[in-house]
């Protein structure tokens, strides 16, 4: 029912020049993916050259962020028509990187979710506790609010159109992960949410990836879980190499889908 999905996350890097070669390595790379959908999100500079590299290729372009409204007097801001208008068929949106550094609060997080659906962008909406927040007992509160707050309102029919990434924040970028059980458990949980939100059947469609610190050689032992539909990879997305074969590796077994 669910097919997995591997994104990446260039976050701010890829000046032009890398950005075309590094998109090209995992076009190669990734002629034809068997059983995993896989999506690359480089920064906006790089947004219209990495389209021409993916033109003609199964893999999809996607955004690190965007704001809610459709123009206007937003300095530096990009909306999600001008995403949808380069090509881009997803966007992660509440990242903990801008939960954190820009302040984001779940109701402009909301706001985002709603105007990258009204786009026709998938929004990847991101939620994770912190170290300590885990430490305190509070992961499922942490990652409940995020959820409810960043989909609320949403009818059935949007709801099946977003992805999850379940991202602990004190395993992003540190080399530390939360262990396939761990995060397995938290999914469940998510899943148990969505089901509360939408229905039983639609929670069943709703991917929710895992991010933080997935690698090549730890991303077999997420797949291996049936709660995790793929992952969201940060690091180990600016290797061509290393990207490909968590993409491979997170595909379901013999093209199979999740559940
Ligand atoms: C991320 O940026 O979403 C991420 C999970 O980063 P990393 O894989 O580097 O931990």
């Amino acid at each position: 029912m669910r097919t997995p999905m591997v994104v990446a996350n260039w976050k701010m890097h890829g000046r032009l020049a890398e950005a075309r070669e590094l998109a090209q390595a995992v076009r190669d790379g990734l002629k034809r993916p068997r059983g995993v959908e896989v999506a690359i999100c480089p920064p906006f500079t790089a947004l219209a050259a990495v389209a021409e590299v993916l033109a003609g290729s199964p893999l999809m372009l996607g955004a690190q962020n965007c704001h809610w409204e459709e123009s206007g007097a937003f300095t530096g801001e990009v909306s999600p028509a001008m995403l949808a208008e380069l090509g881009c068929r997803l966007v992660v949106l509440g990242h903990s990187e801008r939960r954190h550094s820009s302040r984001e609060t779940d109701e402009e997080i909301r706001r985002k979710v709603a105007a990258a659906l009204r786009h026709r962008l998938q929004p990847v909406l991101c939620v994770g506790e912190t170290a300590e927040e885990r430490r305190q007992g509070l992961t499922f509160t942490v990652v409940e609010g995020q959820l409810r707050a960043g989909l609320a309102g949403l009818p059935a029919e949007d709801l099946v159109r977003c992805t999850i990434a379940y991202e602990p924040v004190w395993a992003i970028g540190t080399g530390l992960t939360a262990t396939p059980s761990q995060a397995a458990e938290v999914h469940g949980y998510l899943r148990g949410l969505l089901s509360e939100l939408g229905s039983k059947e639609s929670a069943q469609a709703i991917r929710i990836l895992y991010g933080g610190s997935v690698k090549p050689d730890n991303a077999g032992s997420f797949a291996q879980e049936p709660e995790i539909d793929g992952a969201l990879v940060g690091g180990a997305s600016l290797q061509a190499a290393s990207f490909i074969t968590i993409a491979k590796k997170s595909a379901a077994k013999s093209g199979a889908s999740k559940e």
